[in-house]
Parts: C-alpha cells; structure tokens; sequence
C-alpha cells in the first residue's frame, strides 16, 4: 500500500514543525512541492535529502497523472505547501479529489472540470491518504486573537474583483467571528473597504495579525478604524502576511 501524505510545514519559524513531519519527509520516496526553492530551505535545516517533485496552483492533469501513477507503483509521497496546511488556500485538494477518484476506491461526486478522471478508471484499492497536522496561520491567529472562537467561519482570501462587495457583506453579516486571509498588496484597501460598507455596523473587534511566528510578529486589536490608522501610519506595518479576524 502507498500514502500520500499531507504535511503541514511552518509558517514562518522553523521550529514549528513535528518531529513525524520531519521523520515523513525524511522516509517518502518523494516530496510534492508548491515551490521548490521554497521547501528547499526547511529540507536544508533538517538536512533532509528527498527528492522533490512540484506540484502547484496551476499543474494540470498531465502532472496529476504522473504523481498517481507513482502512487500507483507503490511510491509513498508527502504534499506540502510554502507554508502551514496544504489545502487550506493552498494547492492539495484538486490532487487529493484525483487520487481518490482513480486509487483510492472510494470516488467522490465531484468532479473538478475537465481535470476530472473517467469514473471507469480502474480502482486500485491501495493508497492511504494521511494527515500529518502543524501549523495552520488561520488556527495561530484565532488561537492569540483574545476573540471566542468556539465557533467561526474561514473564508479564506477576498476576490479581487467579482463578488468583492458581497463577500465582505457576508463577514459584516456573519453571526460568527470572520477569518480572512490577506496579502501585503491590499491589506490597506480591503480593511478600508470592509470599514466603508460596514458603516453604521462600527466594528470594535477587530484583531489583525502580522507575521505570525516570525521577527516582526504584531496584533493590532480593538476599532477598525484604528487599526487602520496605525497600518496606515508605518510603513514598516505593512509588510509580511496578514490574518484579518473580524469579531461579533
Ligand atoms: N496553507 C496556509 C495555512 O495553512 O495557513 C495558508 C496559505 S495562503 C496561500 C497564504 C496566506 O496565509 C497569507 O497571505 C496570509 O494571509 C496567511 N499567512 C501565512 N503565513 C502567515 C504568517 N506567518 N502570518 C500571518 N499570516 C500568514
């Protein structure tokens, strides 16, 4: 029987990674790679020697074909991404529907366009799908936000242009605290347009977090507009990788 397992790597500190992470990637035959030079550096610290393979946001079925004829011939892999969980808005799901659909003996309904394998593709009942757990920035940041958080709703990155409005009228409208996931490029511009159309709404529980795990980590909390202010104001504050979470 192969695996494919996904593996989740730090977000930012090194450190932050299991030892059976370490022991997998050390173990598999190869490592499926959102960007290679990227997981280079942490297989470098952990002088670890897998061969990597990459497997990204755009590989297409050719891609996805091969990695399944590995698994296929018994090879084990371990998926991971630039940083925390794969497939959470990061590559992983697209690969994990086809691997289930042609190996995995249990084929799920839905299909990913024209990605999607024949349903005649022989079954081959031999390839365990395993999660190797770790750093998620979604989990840190609800984890230090000080918000409760026995409940709340992930919507990963806002879309850039369709349906932007309406996604942000969801988190303004959400019963539950909003997560959101935010670049450097437009953490300015999607909390002033979360501010705008909020309006009378004044969102007083609003917890941004910066850099987790890394040198510069900061949390800004409180008022929106405030936050706003203080990012605004340091241009030092508006570098690195952002979690939005927007409090009841
Ligand atoms: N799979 C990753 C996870 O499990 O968190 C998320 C990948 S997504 C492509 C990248 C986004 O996650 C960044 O734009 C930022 O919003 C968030 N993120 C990742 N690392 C972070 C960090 N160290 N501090 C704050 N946000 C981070």
């Amino acid at each position: 029987m192969s695996t494919l397992y996904i593996v989740a790597t730090p977000i930012g500190n090194l450190e932050d990674i299991s030892m059976r992470a370490l022991r997998t990637l050390g173990e598999v035959d190869f490592i499926l790679c959102e960007d290679t030079r990227v997981t280079r550096v942490l297989l470098e610290h952990y002088q670890i020697k897998t061969p990597t393979i990459s497997y990204h946001h755009h590989s297409g079925m050719k891609k996805i074909n091969e990695i399944i004829d590995l698994l296929a011939a018994g090879k084990n892999l371990a998926l991971v991404s630039d940083a925390g969980t794969p497939g959470i808005s990061d590559p992983g799901g697209k690969l994990i529907q086809a691997v289930l659909e042609k190996l995995g003996g249990e084929v799920h309904p839905v299909k990913f366009g024209s990605a999607g394998i024949p349903p005649e593709a022989e079954l081959f009942n031999g390839v365990k799908i395993e999660s190797v757990p770790g750093p998620s920035a979604v989990t840190a940041a609800l984890s230090i936000s000080g918000i409760p958080t026995d409940k709340f709703v992930f919507l990963g990155f806002p879309p850039h242009k369709k349906g932007r409005q309406k996604f942000i009228r969801k988190i303004i409208e959400s019963e539950w605290p909003a997560v959101v996931y935010e670049s450097k490029h437009r953490i300015i511009k999607f909390l002033e347009e979360l501010n705008k159309l909020a309006e009378k709404d004044n969102l007083t529980s609003v917890v941004v977090v910066r850099e987790l795990s890394k040198m510069h980590e900061t949390v800004y909390r409180g008022n929106l507009e405030s936050i706003i202010e203080k990012i605004k104001n340091n241009k030092d504050d508006q570098r690195g990788e952002f979690v939005v979470i927007i409090g009841k």
